[in-house]
């Protein structure tokens, strides 16, 4: 079968023939139907994390956003059939310890996530294995599509958790949102339909223009103002309430913390480059004497699908609006290439492999 490969880090990846994937007892194997294509392919890519042991080796299959129909199940798999059509979360949980049994996959003392590392060989192909798929695989509703769904197994549960259940957003909270790719435009669309008044923060005009399009009251440039925690001060009169840094650099990490008023929620959902190596300075003083929160988010639990697809159900929630370009598998090499800087807008998503 077909897949994209790393043959080098930061060389584009290798379209290459390798084998089928076999089932183990506990696994499934999806078909491909479509796969988002997010930052963290791209730091996978260029070979960021390892000072968090998550490095990918050459040889890796990336891939971690993907929805498909099941094509193999292994022998001790029990909910789950050939045909079945699922999402898989990035977040693949071993189904047992604590944090599994709660349904936090996000949270698996074991967690291994999809296509970013050597237990799991990702998406980018036209089929891939799920671990403990029983407990993994989510089940899609008939009225989901697959490329809506790509962005379901990542980012737009990314920014759902962060905001629904990190942050505890409130309807009239004023959400600021540093990154505008594919995690910062879903935080601004989920926020306007939670009835939040989000303001985007980018450098760049056409990802701004589509944070306006999907509800942002606001837009920053930030090459056009001095300090855009001071723009966003000015627009809330005295911060926002919620404020979440989607990119992951010192940057947009501290502009964020600085944009919020007294009480306010920043949340991190963007992991780190290599310039930071996850260490970022912070204003701690002035964080505890306004008594300024600084949440992690990783994921969504699993058991917050029913509610996701209950407010795409009613409309709204519309992923689909996300969804940058449809590609082919050929395609890929070069659009993971012009992430360098910062080109896709949107979601792309790969439907042709
Ligand atoms: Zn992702
Ligand atoms: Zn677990």
């Amino acid at each position: 079968m077909r897949a994209a490969v790393i043959e080098e880090h930061g060389e584009p990846l290798a379209i290459e023939d390798v084998s089928y994937p076999e089932p183990q007892p506990d696994q499934v194997v999806v078909e491909t139907e479509a796969c988002g294509v997010c930052r963290s392919d791209w730091h996978a890519w260029q070979g960021d994390w390892s000072w968090i042991g998550a490095g990918v080796p050459e040889g890796q299959i990336l891939g971690h956003e993907p929805a498909g129909v099941v094509s193999e199940v292994g022998s001790d798999v029990e909910t789950l059939e050939v045909g079945d059509r699922v999402a898989v979360p990035f977040h693949l949980g071993d189904g047992s310890c604590p944090h599994c049994r709660e349904g936090r996959a996000n949270n698996c003392e074991t967690v291994i996530p999809l296509g970013l590392s050597e237990y799991s060989q990702g998406a980018f192909a036209e089929a891939f294995p799920v671990r403990e798929a029983d407990f993994n695989c989510v089940k899609l509703p008939e009225t989901v599509e697959y490329d809506e769904m790509a962005g379901l197994g990542c980012r737009f549960m990314t920014a759902y958790h962060a905001l629904a259940d990190r942050a505890d957003l409130r309807p009239g909270d004023w959400v600021a949102v540093h990154g505008c790719g594919g995690v910062g435009l879903s935080a601004i669309h989920i926020a306007n339909a939670l009835g939040a008044h989000p303001i985007a923060v980018d450098l760049v005009d056409d990802k701004l223009e589509r944070a306006a399009e999907l509800g942002a009251r606001e837009t920053i440039n930030v090459t056009e103002v001095d300090s855009a925690a001071r723009e966003v001060q000015a627009i809330t009169d005295g911060g926002a309430d919620v404020s979440i840094d989607a990119l992951g650099v010192a940057e947009t990490c501290t502009n964020s913390v600085n944009s919020l008023g007294t009480r306010g929620s920043h949340v991190q959902v963007g992991l780190t480059t290599g310039e930071e190596e996850g260490q970022i300075e912070l204003p701690v003083d002035v964080m505890t004497m306004q008594e300024i929160d600084f949440h992690g988010s990783f994921g969504m639990p699993l058991v917050r699908y029913e509610e996701l697809f209950k407010l795409i159900a009613q409309g709204t929630l519309e992923p689909s609006k996300i969804i940058g370009d449809r590609l082919s598998l050929d395609d890929l090499p070069e659009t993971l290439a012009s992430m360098d800087d910062y080109e896709t807008v949107g979601i792309p998503v790969v439907t042709e492999f």
